[in-house]
């Protein structure tokens, strides 16, 4: 006959008598708080009351049952000689077994109209205590938390007369400790929606009107272990606005530690449009990204970069959000103020620019301080359908020297080229996978995200450089608009043009000709050699993959849009023959290290 105890208290009774029984039967002394040890009670089983080793009764309501020197003594105590002797001098038994699940929080909270009051004496105080010291002393004590352990536990409690291996022990410490901690995450929820409603002043919590879509509420953002690195100083971010703003600023802070030259970047659904370092613009680029006129521009890196950012694609950064590496200044307000954006983040900014920036959108815009130190931890986790995953952050670092040095066609690569394949890296690095690259003098000028298939992105991002050089054509830059065109209308009049999409009848039709400054303004589609003649001048661009190409039809592709040097991971079985692709299309193609997929 065994001399062991075993406590239980249980808020969700069911199994709890065959446990009880199976406990008994192998001679485990039975202790129980005052629901759990009626009902067992009430079966015939012995069982004592907690009371009958605390010596104090329930109090408070059933605030107070188990919380107790006697309890925790019994259950924290080591097999080690001291820990045997306060024991002894106390008069204290050694608990062995700890069976508790906590009250029903989560769906006591879920009923419609509860009160705070209600919820705050659904918060078990002394169930997660017992299962804390339990799970601590997992070495000597065996913890369950489920009725759906109860049969396996009995049947190894009959196998080892009264004792648990060590590893089931293991296991079911694990359990009780994803089970409170399960817990304090459905408590923790409930008084965030409760204690913070926008506007709040509180650091560590937002709360968001609703999630990705507008049924989806509530929704909320917070940071569990310190402040949020952001302060908001205009508008009011949602829950893609934060996924955009987050992952943009990462993007251009780690283009700027990499290039050391002023960032920008243009982002939509969680993926980079554009992306740009502060390269000079020529007067051609300042037309064509629509930033004519913009005082201080020459002057300013920043601005020049969210310019090329921006300018990349015009069409997929209508309603952007912006990230910026640097200061704000005037001049890069002054060309956000000019486009439909959703909103800025940035480490910090210039009084004058703030004012135009906060002024955006009748004071609706989203304005976003980053603090520039901030570091995530190692680890990420989200849940999906339920189920938890963690893994190690990718902070991987791309730069130009170590990143693309390992040539397997041509023999080197220039300064730019290099610089273009990390700007391109690293969009990718924040891009939703698949994903590819096209870039060009400092800017991305093709991104293709999110395909299934690797050739789809490829001439997705391809199609998109296309369309971006098309824009430099003097058929474009010579258009004539109507003079009260908006920059949206031109910008989408410029697209079908480019893309070869001219409407030829209908209301579309209409809409195309009323861009323009008057009939014989509206310009001729482009035939396909003038197409032809154009697109084969395009050179010099870099191309990144964020993971191998599987054919070398990715190479015959990207060799039509004027690349000239590609950056992607190896791996494939046909890498053999994608290289060969590259050697005849005069590519110079360096290996990536690594593979970047987001999802
Ligand atoms: P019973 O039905 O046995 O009266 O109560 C079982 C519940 O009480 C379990 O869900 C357990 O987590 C919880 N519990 C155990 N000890 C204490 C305590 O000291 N204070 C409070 N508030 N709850 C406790």
């Amino acid at each position: 006959m065994s001399s062991k105890t075993a406590i239980i208290s249980v808020s969700d009774k069911s199994g709890l008598l065959d446990l009880a029984k199976g406990l008994a039967d192998v001679g485990v002394r039975l202790v129980a708080s005052g629901g759990t040890a009626k009902a067992i009670r009430n079966a015939g089983i012995a069982v004592d009351d907690v009371s009958s080793i605390t010596n104090a009764p329930e109090i408070l309501g059933g605030r107070v049952k188990t919380l107790h020197p006697a309890v925790h003594g019994g259950l924290l105590a080591r097999d080690i000689e001291s820990d045997r002797k306060d024991l002894a001098d106390q008069k204290i038994d050694a608990i062995d077994f700890c069976i508790c699940n906590l009250y029903p929080f989560e769906q006591a909270v879920a009923k419609d109209g509860v009160t705070i009051d209600q919820a705050v004496e659904e918060v078990d105080i002394g169930g997660v205590t017992l299962l804390r010291a339990a799970a601590k002393n997992h070495k000597r004590v065996t913890v369950l938390t489920s009725p759906s352990q109860y049969d396996e536990f009995l049947s190894e409690l009959r196998k080892g007369n009264g004792s648990i291996p060590e590893r089931t022990r293991e296991l079911y410490a694990l359990k009780a400790f994803e089970h409170t901690a399960t817990y304090d995450t459905a408590i923790s929820n409930f008084f965030r929606t409760q204690y913070t409603s926008p506007p709040t002043d509180e650091p560590h919590n937002i709360a968001l009107r609703y999630g990705t879509n507008p049924h989806q509420k509530p929704a909320a953002a917070w940071k569990v272990d310190g402040p949020l690195p952001f302060t908001v100083l205009g508008g009011s971010p949602g829950y893609i606005n934060l996924l955009d703003t987050l992952n943009a600023w990462f993007l251009v802070k780690e283009i700027r530690a990499a290039l050391g030259i002023p960032a920008a970047a243009s982002f939509k659904h969680v993926s980079p449009a554009g992306a740009a370092v502060g390269v000079p613009l020529t007067e051609e680029e300042k037309k064509v990204y629509m930033v004519e006129g913009i005082a201080g521009l020459d002057e300013s890196p920043l601005a020049c970069a969210y310019a090329r950012a921006r300018g990349a694609d015009r069409v997929s950064s209508f309603g952007d959000i912006i990230a910026l590496s640097d200061t704000v200044d005037l001049p890069t307000a002054k060309i956000i103020s000019r486009e439909v954006s959703d909103g800025v983040i940035a480490p910090s900014y210039s009084p004058e620019a703030l004012q135009v920036l906060t002024k955006k959108k009748g004071g609706k815009y989203l304005v976003m301080q980053m603090d520039p130190a901030y570091q995530p931890s190692e680890y990420e986790t989200r849940t999906v359908h339920g189920v938890t995953l963690r893994q190690k952050r990718n902070d991987a670092t791309i730069s130009p020297s170590s990143s693309f040095s390992s040539l397997k066609t041509g023999s080197s690569l220039s300064e730019a080229a290099e610089r273009d394949l990390t700007l391109a890296a690293l969009a990718l690095k924040y891009t939703q996978s698949n994903s590819v690259a096209f870039a060009r003098n400092g800017g991305t000028i093709g991104i293709g995200a999110g395909q299934q298939s690797r050739i789809h992105v490829t001439r997705l991002a391809a199609s998109k450089a296309d369309v971006w050089w098309m824009r430099f054509h003097s058929k474009c830059t010579s258009l004539k608009f109507a003079p009260g065109a908006k920059r949206p209308q031109k910008t989408n009049a410029i697209d079908l043009l480019c893309s070869d999409s001219v409407p030829t009848s209908g209301d579309e039709r209409t809409a195309f000709e009323q861009a323009f400054a008057s009939p014989g303004d509206v310009p001729e589609p482009f035939t396909a050699q003038e197409r032809k003649e154009w697109l084969s001048q395009l050179t010099d661009v870099a191309v990144v993959s964020d993971a191998f190409f599987p054919f070398p039809d990715n190479v015959f592709r990207a060799a039509e849009s004027g690349t000239k040097f590609i950056g992607a991971p190896m791996g494939s079985q046909n890498d053999p023959i994608v290289l060969q692709a590259a050697e005849e299309q005069g590519i110079t193609f360096a290996e990536l290290g690594m593979r970047l997929f987001v999802h």
